[in-house]
């Protein structure tokens, strides 16, 4: 296992739509490996493969305190949803900025294993978030994306302000 760079915005790869993975191949199971590993570094709940440089729609979560709770979404679909929440949320790839985005309360996820296997799982609270959250990812969309106008404005002057302090 390997630790991949985690990509910063405004990375350009971070806005890629991503392809569907059509083959569960040897390849596959090593990146979502290094991906999982790469999370637990970071501190992560999440990390979508995007996040490091990888553009096909596969992603991994763990939301438990003690790393016990891996999932594992290859080609992720949300087919169902219900209710909003709004929390706050932050992002490997955005360090250091954290705002609260409105999103579904609960959602129904078809997606497959490393294997090929095809599952479906419901989930809610921090789980459903942090899913949705990773989806976006794999579509190109950050949760910066889904704030309210003023609240993107906020975000634009941190980050002129970021980019002055390096
Ligand atoms: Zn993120």
């Amino acid at each position: 296992m390997a630790l991949l760079d985690v990509r910063i915005f405004p990375d350009p790869v971070l806005r890629e739509e991503c392809s569907p993975v059509n083959g569960f191949t040897g390849e596959l199971a090593q990146l979502l490996d290094d991906m999982k590993e790469t999370m637990y570094q970071e501190n992560g709940i999440g990390l979508a493969a995007p996040q490091v440089g990888e553009t096909i729609r596969a992603t991994v979560v763990d939301v438990s305190e003690d790393g016990s709770d891996l999932i594992e979404l290859v080609n992720p679909v949300i087919i169902a949803s219900e209710g909003q929440v709004s929390s706050e949320e932050g992002c490997l790839s955005i360090p250091d900025y954290r705002d609260t985005v409105v999103r579904d309360a609960l959602i129904t996820v078809e997606a497959f294993d490393r294997e090929g296997t095809k599952f479906t799982l419901e989930a809610e609270g921090i789980l459903s978030i942090c899913i949705q959250h990773e989806i976006d990812h794999l579509d190109g969309v950050l949760f910066v994306d889904r704030l309210s106008r003023l609240k993107r404005d906020m975000f634009k002057r941190w980050l002129k302000k970021q980019r002055k302090i390096q």
